[in-house]
Parts: C-alpha cells; structure tokens; sequence
C-alpha cells in the first residue's frame, strides 16, 4: 500500500519542520484528501499508527491525525454546471458534454500540524 510511504513522506517533512522550529514534539498533523487523490484515509490511519510506534523523535502515541476529506467537483465548460463526478474524466450529466475540468477533489497535502515545545502532552 503506497499511503505507508506517503505516511512516511508527512512525517520526515512534519518533523523536518518541527526540528527547524525547535519543537520538542507533534501534537496534531491536518492533512488533505481528496475523493479522487488515490489515497484510503483508512490505510493512511494504519500505516499513521505504525509509525506512532516506532518510537520517533516527534511523533508519539498521542500525536493525533486529522484527515480533512475534500470532495469531488467538477465543473462543464461548456454549461458552467458544477457537479460531483465519480472519476477523472467525467460525462457532464447536463450536457453530456465531456467538457469538464476537475474544481477540486484531487488534492492530498499536509494542510497544517501543531508542534509543541513541551515534552508532555
Ligand atoms: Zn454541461
């Protein structure tokens, strides 16, 4: 499953960041996902909660994850009609016309995190 390895990406830059503001640990990562980004917030919790145990510098058992889905919208060029699309390329269900650019609903990003300076939580 490849959210391990973007589970992995968040965390090496979340506590790249955490160390150049000289946090002592992560209380709270918000991350992004899109309906159609290819990433399972399921298996991005799992593979979240693997690394709570593998006793990293800022990431611990009480570092929370917050998954902010974002979700599909699309919008025809040609009739202006927004709607949610069930893939990539969608079928305007106005117009029929395949003239549809995706608004939103691709994204995975980290939106934010709280550090903190404090050892405890
Ligand atoms: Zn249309």
């Amino acid at each position: 499953m490849h959210e391990m390895s973007l589970m992995s990406e968040i965390i090496q830059l979340v506590s790249e960041d955490a160390r150049s503001r000289s946090f002592k640990r992560v209380e709270r990562i918000d991350v992004v996902v899109g309906e159609l980004s290819n990433v399972l917030p399921d298996a991005l919790e799992l593979a979240f909660s693997y690394f709570q145990g593998q006793g990293l510098v800022f990431i611990d058992e009480a570092t929370t994850l917050k998954i902010i889905r974002e979700a599909a919208v699309a919008r025809c060029e040609i009739c202006q009609w927004e709607f949610e699309p069930d893939y990539q390329i969608a079928l305007c269900p106005k117009c029929d016309q395949v003239s549809c650019v995706l608004v939103s609903g691709e994204t995975f990003k980290v939106e934010s995190y709280e550090g903190s300076d404090a050892l405890e939580s």
